[in-house]
């Protein structure tokens, strides 16, 4: 019911951010080599996400907006190893539900075909380009919740919020092409080349790249790649010990704690350590079906994992003799 998936869009939907996250969720999902996210603060707010990937078959267009309607677990036992970002069919009827949604998907064989959903009233299907890929753009968000609307920051923090999802997206897909612009100014681009290093000096800048230290790591069940802040790199919060796992970024407070303690006493104190570490765990014993935002994962061998990441750390410093 609409009532049902506004309250569910609650859960999911905080703000634009949210949107812009789960919007880019579903073109990593549908194999896009390139994703462009354009913002525009007119008058309301437009959010437009344009990929290249897999796109949707015409009769399928009005399901991806059906609750729990998702095409990328089939059995329940799926639930127990997600390969994909999605799995919960939540979030396009969320966002349709409090929103203007204007989705244009092709799969690049069929023609190409446009679907209008506003508060959660799907409109007629039009014929629309073939170019394979699929672009959503949504606009007037919370118009029909305004209680919701008056939670809402000014611009510029909606659009520092939106520039930290698209920078976590990056780092956890650097082998995808991710372009951030807002009000026509480039704020994000990157390469698409798999290059972690490339994706770490767009974000901050060039001159970091000097001060971290390459990890590349696997043991039977973990694989670690990715980078270390020297000791005198450090950062007032935990925010920049950016941890990726099967892609997913995620936020642990125990995992960051293991990060922290890699670096024993040579961190200053009350400063935190720059890292960003992808990590490849066998998707069986990662439970991201926690809250509907899928950002805070449970692991079966946390306990494990952390003494991994602080080994890997502190063995990497006394490498270089820090
Ligand atoms: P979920 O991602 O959990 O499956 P969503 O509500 O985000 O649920 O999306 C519903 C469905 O719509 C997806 O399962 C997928 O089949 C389809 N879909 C959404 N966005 C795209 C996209 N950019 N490209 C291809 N298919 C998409
Ligand atoms: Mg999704």
């Amino acid at each position: 019911t609409r009532l049902a998936d506004q309250i569910s869009a609650g859960e999911v939907i905080e703000r634009p951010a949210s949107v812009v996250k789960e919007l880019v969720e579903n073109s990593i999902d549908a194999q896009s080599t390139k994703i462009d996210v354009v913002i525009e603060d007119t008058n309301h707010q437009v959010i437009k996400v344009i990929d290249n990937g897999t796109g949707i078959v015409p009769e399928q267009v009005e399901l991806a907006f059906r609750r729990y309607a998702t095409s990328k677990i089939s059995q329940s036992e799926d639930l127990t190893r997600i390969h994909s970002l999605g799995f919960r069919g939540e979030a396009l009827p969320s966002i349709a539900s409090i929103a203007k949604v204007t989705m244009q998907t092709s799969d690049g064989i069929h023609p190409g075909v446009q679907l209008q959903v506003m508060g959660g009233q799907l409109g007629t299907k039009q014929p629309a380009a073939s170019r394979r890929g699929t672009t959503v753009v949504v606009s007037d968000l919370f118009y029909n919740t305004p209680h919701r609307r008056r939670y809402l920051k000014s611009a510029n923090t909606e659009l520092a919020k939106i520039t930290e999802t698209i920078n976590q997206l990056a780092l956890g897909h650097p082998q995808i092409a991710i372009s951030l612009r807002h009000n026509q100014k480039e704020v994000l681009q990157t390469a698409g080349r798999g290059n972690l290093q490339q994706v770490i000096g767009g974000i901050y800048n060039n001159q970091i790249l000097k001060q971290l230290l390459a990890v590349d790591r696997s043991t039977d069940d973990f694989i670690v790649h990715g980078y270390i802040g020297k000791p005198e790199l450090t950062r007032a919060s935990r925010n920049y010990i950016s941890l990726i796992i099967n892609g997913r970024y995620v936020r642990n407070a125990d995992l960051s704690k293991a990060v922290i303690a890699g670096y024993g006493s040579k961190l200053m104190v009350g400063r935190f350590p720059m890292v960003i570490l992808e990590l490849t765990i066998d998707p069986s014993r990662l439970d991201v079906n926690v809250q509907p935002t899928k950002q805070a994962v449970r692991l079966l061998d946390h306990q494990e994992l952390g003494l991994f990441l602080t080994e890997t750390i502190s063995q990497r410093l006394q490498k270089q003799n820090l």
